[in-house]
C-alpha cells in the first residue's frame, strides 16, 4: 500500500476515534466541579474545569486533548493493531492541556523520527 493511502487512512480512523466511548470517559473522569458561588434563589453555583494529568492545572473543556498514555504510534502493517492502539481502553487514556500534549508529542516524535512529524 502507498504511503499516501496510509496516512488518508490514518487521518480518518484518528478522526472516528473522536467518538470511541473510553475517550469520552477520559475526559468525564478528569472534570472537577467546583462551587462558585450561589445563585438569588440559594441554589449553588457550579462550574466545571478539567484536569491535566501531567500539571495538574485546571482548563476548560476546549483547552484539553485526550491523550494515549501509550501512544499509538506508527502503522506498522496491521491495521487490526493499529486501530486496537486508536481505540484502546480508558486506561490507557489521559486528559492533558495543550501545552503538556504539545511537549509529549514534540519528546516522542522526536524520539521515533528524528523531531519529523507523523500522522
Ligand atoms: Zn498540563
Amino acid at each position: 500500500m502507498e504511503k499516501k493511502t496510509i496516512n488518508i487512512i490514518k487521518k480518518h480512523l484518528r478522526r472516528a476515534a473522536i467518538a470511541h466511548p473510553a475517550k469520552a470517559e477520559a475526559v468525564r473522569r478528569a472534570r472537577r466541579k467546583f462551587r462558585i458561588g450561589a445563585y438569588k434563589n440559594g441554589r449553588d453555583k457550579f462550574k466545571t474545569k478539567f484536569e491535566c494529568a501531567q500539571c495538574k492545572c485546571l482548563m476548560e473543556r476546549e483547552a484539553i486533548e485526550v491523550d494515549h498514555i501509550k501512544e499509538v504510534g506508527q502503522f506498522d502493517g496491521s491495521w487490526t493493531e493499529y486501530i486496537n492502539r486508536l481505540f484502546c481502553s480508558v486506561d490507557n487514556l489521559q486528559v492533558l492541556c495543550r501545552v503538556c500534549h504539545a511537549k509529549k508529542t514534540k519528546k516522542f516524535n522526536e524520539a521515533i523520527h528524528g523531531g519529523k512529524k507523523y500522522l
